[in-house]
C-alpha cells in the first residue's frame, strides 16, 4: 500500500462558520477528516501532520515554508508523496518556494486546498482533496512516482507549483497556469501529461533549503508614476532586489530619470527582475526600445515566470549568498521548470 502524508497548514478547507459573527475559523482537523470518510475507500496509508494553530493563508511566511520543507525532509523516505492543504490566497508563492527549497525533489508534493469549506453541501475540498492522494501515490509502470515534482491541484487541473497563480476570489476554478501545460486533468479517470512532467533522478537525493532572503520589493510600473517615490524605493539600503512589473513584453516609459534610477540601483549591487504584468505570455525586452533601455539599466529578463516564481526565486538565490551577478545568471536559467527557456533574451 502506498503512504501519503498529509499536512494541514489552514485554509478554507478546513474552517467552520462561526454561528454567532458567521465568519469562517479554523477548526480541528480530526474533524476534518470526518467530513471525508470516503478517503478510506483509497488504497492508500494516510498520516498526518498539522500546523498549531492552522492559519489563514495570509499569514504564510519564509518560516513556515521552512517547517514544511522540515516535514518533509524529516519524512521524505517513509512517504511515497505529500499532501499540502494550504489556503488558496498564498498558494502560489508556497508552492514555487517549496520547488525551489526542495530541491532534487523526486516525489509528489501536492497542494491543494478548497473555495469552500469542507463541511458545506457544497464542498470543492473533497474532490480537491482525494485526488490530489490519488495523484500524490501514483506511479509510473516501473514504481516510479507519476509526478515527482511540486504541484497544485485544483478543480480538475494538476499544474506545476511554480507556474500557477491565483485567478479568481471566488470560482472553484480558482487556479490557472497560464504559461505551461497542465499536467494532469482528472475528468473521469486521470489523464497525465507525462511529456510535461519533470523527470528527477531520485538517486540524487534531496537537498532541503531553509534560509530565503526577504529584502526584496514588488514594484509595478503604472502611467504616471513619480520620480521621487521610485527613488525612495530604489534607494532603500536594506533593498537587494526588486520584481519589476512592467508593461506588455517587458517594457517602461522612456524617461532618462527611470532608467537612470534603475541603471544606479543595478551599480549598488541590487538585482532587478523584469516580469510583465500581463498573465500570460514572456518579457521580450529586446522587442521594443522600452524595453532595450531596461537592458542597459542592468535589468534581467523574468522570461515567462509568474511573479509568485520569481519572487521566491530571487528568496532562494539571495538565501544561498550569491554575488548579484550569479544572481543574475541563475534568474537566466530554469532551477525547477519555472521558466520557459527562450532562445531570444
Ligand atoms: N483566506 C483563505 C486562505 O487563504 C482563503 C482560502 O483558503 O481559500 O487561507
Amino acid at each position: 500500500m502506498k503512504k501519503v502524508l498529509l499536512i494541514y497548514t489552514g485554509g478554507t478547507i478546513g474552517m467552520i462558520q462561526n454561528p454567532q459573527s458567521g465568519a469562517l475559523e479554523n477548526f480541528d482537523f480530526a474533524q476534518l477528516l470526518s467530513h471525508v470518510p470516503e478517503l478510506r475507500q483509497l488504497p492508500v496509508q494516510i498520516s498526518t501532520r498539522t500546523f498549531e494553530p492552522p492559519i489563514d493563508s495570509s499569514d504564510m511566511n519564509p518560516s513556515r515554508w521552512a517547517e514544511l520543507v522540515r516535514i518533509i525532509d524529516e519524512n521524505y523516505d517513509r512517504f511515497d508523496g505529500f499532501v499540502v492543504l494550504h489556503g488558496t490566497d498564498t498558494m502560489a508563492f508556497t508552492a514555487s518556494a517549496l520547488s525551489f527549497m526542495l530541491e532534487g525533489l523526486a516525489k509528489p508534493v501536492i497542494l491543494t486546498g478548497s473555495q469552500l469549506p469542507i463541511g458545506m453541501l457544497r464542498t470543492d475540498g473533497k474532490e480537491n482533496l482525494i485526488t490530489s492522494i490519488e495523484i500524490a501515490a501514483a506511479t509510473r509502470p516501473d514504481g516510479t512516482p507519476r509526478v515527482p515534482e511540486v504541484c497544485v491541484f485544483f478543480h480538475e487541473k494538476l499544474m506545476r507549483g511554480n507556474r500557477v497563480t491565483k485567478s479568481s476570489a471566488d470560482e472553484f476554478d480558482a487556479f490557472e497556469s497560464f504559461n505551461y501545460p497542465h499536467l494532469a486533468t482528472a475528468g473521469v479517470d486521470i489523464t497525465y501529461n507525462d511529456k510535461q512532467i519533470l523527470h528527477r533522478d531520485k538517486d540524487k537525493g534531496l537537498t532541503p533549503h531553509y534560509t530565503l532572503d526577504t529584502n526584496l520589493i514588488i514594484f509595478s510600473l503604472f502611467p504616471g508614476i513619480r520620480p521621487d517615490i521610485v527613488r525612495e524605493v530604489l534607494s532603500s539600503p536594506t533593498l537587494k532586489g526588486i520584481i519589476f512589473r512592467t508593461f506588455g513584453s517587458g517594457n517602461a516609459p522612456q524617461q532618462p530619470w527611470l532608467v537612470e534610477q534603475l541603471a544606479e540601483a543595478t551599480r549598488a549591487g541590487k538585482v532587478i527582475v523584469n516580469i510583465t504584468q500581463c498573465t500570460g505570455g514572456s518579457v521580450m525586452m529586446r522587442r521594443y526600445e522600452t524595453g532595450l533601455q531596461l537592458i542597459d539599466a542592468g535589468v534581467v529578463s523574468g522570461q515567462d515566470s509568474t511573479v509568485e516564481a520569481a519572487l521566491t526565486k530571487l528568496m532562494y538565490l539571495f538565501g544561498q549568498h550569491l554575488t548579484p551577478n550569479e544572481i543574475r545568471r541563475q534568474m537566466a536559467r530554469s532551477l525547477a521548470g519555472e521558466i520557459t527557456m527562450s532562445p531570444k533574451e
